[in-house]
């Protein structure tokens, strides 16, 4: 599904990642943790297709197209979804709304007719009882106003309506209360399937106590040093990360 070879990106003349390598498959779940500063939110921003960045060495492959040369859009309609590629804050437009629009625009690139009002109240009744979320967010308008845990619960009902083949979650808000991480972690494991896959990328040890992924990576100083099952994230817990920077020659 996604395949990184040797990613090089820089701002402003530093370089940030220094030749990421990272192959996903559909049906996993990976998790991408490291301290603070390693580069986890600057790999996430890249793949969004982000501007600030520049990519200088590498390539990314997504389902057969070559990532880096899309359009932010065109990432999203073909299947990739991030959290923070949506508005955060729109007055005047409900979630309702904002999401019709969007899930129209995927169907449209797909050669499907846009759902008409009643399919997609189904649709919308089916996800918000799939993930949990109350009719009353949805007639808000978009964030405004939401609390971490009212923010997580959309995010995850979008994931939900999109059926995005790839999902990168970027857990950077350390203002994230456990509730919020669980809401995430639901959402991840519910929406789980062999046909999709999830990358999170958290600080967090605690979320992945609820979201049991199946690769763990830990990226420091813009590589990915080391990468294990579950149990890398307990060691981590237990150990901190020191010993994998000792471990890393060039720091
Ligand atoms: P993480 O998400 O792992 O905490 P980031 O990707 O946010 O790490 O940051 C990696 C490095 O890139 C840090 O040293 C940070 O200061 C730098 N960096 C990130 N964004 C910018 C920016 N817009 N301008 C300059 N430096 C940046
Ligand atoms: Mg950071
Ligand atoms: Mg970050």
């Amino acid at each position: 599904m996604l395949s990184i070879k040797n990613l090089h990106a820089s701002i402003e003349d530093k370089e940030i990642l220094k030749g990421i390598n990272l192959d996903v498959k559909a049906g996993e779940v990976h998790a991408i943790m490291g301290p603070n500063g390693s580069g986890k939110s600057t790999l996430a921003s890249v793949l969004a297709g982000r501007e600030d960045y520049e990519i200088t060495q590498g390539s990314v492959d997504f389902l057969g197209n070559d990532l880096l040369s899309m359009e932010t859009e065109e990432r999203a309609r073909e299947g990739l979804f991030l959290a923070f590629q949506y508005p955060v804050e729109i007055p005047g437009v409900s979630s309702t709304n904002f999401l019709k629009t969007a899930l129209n625009q995927i169907r449209e690139y797909r050669g499907q007719e846009p759902l008409d009002a009643v399919s997609f109240l189904s649709l919308m009744k089916e996800k918000m009882n799939l993930v949990e979320i109350d009719k009353s967010l949805l007639s808000r308008s978009l964030n405004e106003g939401f609390s971490g845990g009212e923010k997580k619960r959309n995010e995850v009902f979008q994931m939900a309506m999109l059926e995005p083949k790839l999902a990168i979650l970027d857990e950077t808000d350390s203002g994230l209360d456990i509730d919020a991480l669980k809401i995430v972690a639901n959402g991840v494991n519910t929406l789980k399937s062999k046909d999709n896959a999830t990358i999170v990328v958290t600080h967090y040890q605690r979320l992945l106590e609820y979201i049991v992924p199946d690769f763990v990576h830990v990226l420091y100083n813009g590589k990915i040093v080391k990468s294990g099952s579950k149990d890398l994230a307990l060691e981590l817990e237990e150990k901190g990360y020191d010993w994998i920077k000792e471990a890393e020659p060039t720091h």
